[in-house]
């Protein structure tokens, strides 16, 4: 028990963390540790279960609580306590649904992840009740602009149906299979292996436990067939880079009456050639003339949808940032929206008109002659602190 890492540290997070903190630290560390995405990497699936323990106390009002007072004793006792489940089978279909709990956001609360993880204990004996079918997963690429508003995508892949011929039998209809006499239906077979005597898939059915004599034409006795799925899909407002929407049922069939795999769908969004993303805050820059920065003026910046006005002041220096409150992208979890950060650059002229030259000429005589004139002039910049010419002098 006492070996177990400090949940806190587990997700990188301070103990004043507020609920949606919590929650988009698990879901970076959760994605990044995520089985699927790290499939040679033990460790991960490790940092991931490691990650699920604590964000499943963390995000949960009674535990929390329990767990800042006593530690990892005030929780382990509880009634979804993390005992053996863990132990237990790991498949992709629980690990996902977890993730829609936090994807989807909707008022959260409902069951721990843990529940959701290793709850149901499906069983899935091979010979008597069918194969499950595959998961599927499919890749769709987002912009930014469809992340602001959320859209909606018709998705169409393939995947197996059971064959419509033979209800999925695999057998020519009128016909039975037959008990595989390999196994005598067990599906296993026992082989010896000098001292010891090993269970295997039985090699003739593939541990179906029967054998089919007369193939169905349509599906060759494989009980499914190719099936062209279109689907229209809605995908919320805030999607991030990397993750992963699943629909229930929609991968392939299952064989001989076993289970549906999923549909898993992993949204990519791409990058855009204005605005740059971190979570709900975009950033950009946009460049303005020199006489704007020194006078101070009212300029355009773009927004993902629109143009918007900002008043820049007088004086503002090259890479000088300012904040658009609300002209971000919606948070994913429903709450408000990010801000756009815009950050200035001035513009010199690369090819400056002869007239251009002299003017900017005397400008910068009068303005060496200001600085060099010394103490009089650091008076005159007191309150903003010394220019950038007098920093300069300092330096040497
Ligand atoms: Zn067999
Ligand atoms: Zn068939």
């Amino acid at each position: 028990m006492s070996d177990k890492r400090d949940y806190y540290e587990v997700l990188g997070i301070s103990k004043s963390a507020g609920a949606s903190e919590v929650k988009s630290a698990y879901r970076k560390i959760a994605l990044k540790h995520h089985p699927d995405r790290n499939p040679d990497d033990p460790s991960a699936e490790a940092k991931f279960k490691e990650a699920a323990e604590a964000y499943d106390v963390l995000s949960d009002e009674e535990k929390r609580p329990m767990y800042d007072q006593y530690g990892h004793a005030g929780v382990d006792g509880t009634p979804h306590g993390f005992g053996g489940g863990a132990q237990g089978g790991f498949s992709v279909d629980d690990i996902m649904s977890a993730f829609g709990d936090i994807f989807g956001g909707g008022g959260g609360g409902g069951g721990g992840v843990f529940e959701q993880f290793f709850g149901g204990g499906r069983g899935r004996s091979r010979a008597s009740q069918g194969e499950p079918g595959e998961s599927l997963r499919i890749d769709l690429h987002l912009t930014l602009e469809e992340v602001a508003t959320g859209t909606s995508k018709t998705i169409e892949y393939k995947r197996q149906v059971s064959c419509g011929i033979c209800s999925g039998s695999g057998s020519k209809p009128g016909t039975q299979p037959k008990q595989c006499s390999t196994c005598q239906g067990m599906g296993q077979v026992h082989q010896r292996q000098g001292f010891f005597s090993v269970q295997t898939a039985c090699p003739t059915c593939r541990g179906r436990g029967i054998t089919i004599e007369h193939p169905c034409v349509s599906c060759h006795g494989s009980g499914r067939t190719e099936h062209k799925e279109e689907e229209s899909i809605k995908i919320p407002k805030g999607i991030e880079d990397g993750q992963i929407m699943q629909i229930r049922g929609a991968g392939n069939h299952g064989i001989l009456g076993g289970p549906p795999g999923n549909l898993l769908i992993y949204l990519h969004v791409s990058q855009h050639k204005t605005f740059h993303r971190r979570g709900s805050d975009l950033s950009c820059q946009i460049p303005i003339r020199f006489a704007q920065a020194m006078f101070g003026a009212t300029v355009l910046v773009p927004t993902l949808d629109k143009k918007v006005e900002m008043r820049i002041p007088k004086g503002t220096q090259p890479g000088e940032k300012f904040r658009l409150k609300g002209q971000g992208l919606p948070r994913d979890d429903g709450r408000g929206v990010g801000n756009l950060f815009v950050t200035v650059t001035v513009e010199v002229p690369r090819k400056p008109t002869s007239e251009q030259e002299a003017l900017i000429q005397s400008f910068d005589e009068i303005e060496e002659g200001r600085t060099e004139s010394g103490k009089g002039v650091a008076s005159d910049h007191s309150e903003e602190g010394p220019s950038f010419f007098e920093r300069i002098k300092n330096m040497f």
